[in-house]
């Protein structure tokens, strides 16, 4: 399997005069400050911080080939473009082996859509991750209607932070109802969607006999999937939506076994999956890399 060309979908490359400058930027965006602030104890959930020439010799060193780069939801309009610009310029330097998805805020409104035109002209070839919680909407907002209107008439699919309504709290845990999501899948065939975190358990809801079918252009990415789920939760997906729709993603730099190391890492929840999803040849290499290539342009 050493021939294939592994991708993970979601990861999250900041610039870094951000991460360099924690405490100005922190000061400037409050969901920025309580993701990605340092846990007192050492312990607990952290971002590691990386620009993308590290990032690109980790994956080398950990034998995976592309990185897509997910935004992240910013509350100021000026972050979102620096980092958006960040990205552009990481795209056009790695072209092979970097891809982006467009940092965008609906609540900017015209703001927002503009600034996906203007990332979709410099190569960027989706939108997300989007996360309405910090944002503070929900997915009956029209200015997320907005947004999901552009993708689909660009063609390009748009990522979405789903949190699960179960399970332990932690800071930034995005409670947004993600019932009205299943009613915009059902009424746009069309539209590309990933949902991230494996949809917030959305899979099993796809059996729902009223959604039974509908969700073929929706795609689920692990991400952070160690921090959230048994590793056994890859079978039960796959065994309730196929193996086309399943796409690795792990939300690097986030440390995903935080008791193990708190170096940013990729090999571990490589290792993790080839030991413990129990994925036959095929699925590893559908899940791992083509069912991302053909999704994105
Ligand atoms: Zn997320």
């Amino acid at each position: 399997m050493s021939d294939i060309h592994i991708w993970d979908s979601h990861v999250h490359l900041f610039p870094p005069e951000i991460y360099r400058n924690w405490d100005k930027y922190a000061g400037k965006d409050e969901t920025f400050a309580l993701l990605t602030k340092k846990s007192p104890n050492g312990k607990g959930t952290e971002e590691a911080w990386v620009d993308y020439e590290e990032a690109l010799a980790i994956a080398d060193e950990s034998g995976v080939y592309g990185l897509c780069m997910q935004g992240w939801y910013w509350n100021d309009e000026g972050l979102m473009r620096l980092h958006n610009d960040y990205m552009a310029e990481a795209i056009e330097k790695h072209p092979d082996r970097l891809k982006a998805f467009i940092s965008v805020n609906p609540k900017f409104g015209w703001g927002a859509l503009s600034e996906i035109e203007r990332c979709e002209n410099k190569g960027f070839c989706g939108i997300g991750e989007l996360g309405p919680g910090g944002n503070g909407y929900d997915f009956e907002d029209p200015d997320f209607h907005a947004v999901l209107e552009m993708a689909e008439t660009l063609d390009i699919p748009v990522n979405i932070h789903c949190g699960e309504a179960v399970g332990h709290f932690y800071a930034g845990k995005d409670t947004t109802s993600l019932s009205p999501l299943a009613q915009i899948i059902s009424n746009h065939p069309d539209l590309k969607l990933i949902l991230a975190h494996l949809g917030g358990g959305l899979p099993f809801y796809e059996m729902n006999r009223h959604m039974f079918g509908k969700f073929s252009n929706v795609r689920y990415d692990m991400a952070a999937n160690p921090l959230l789920y048994n590793i056994r939760v890859l079978r039960a997906v796959i065994d309730l939506v196929g193996e086309d729709r399943l796409l690795f993603g792990s939300d690097f730099p986030l440390l995903l076994y935080p008791s193990r190391t708190r170096k940013a890492d990729m090999s571990l929840f490589l290792e993790d999956i080839r030991e413990n999803a129990g994925f036959s040849d095929e699925e590893y290499r559908k899940i791992m890399s083509s069912n991302f290539l053909s999704f994105v342009r």
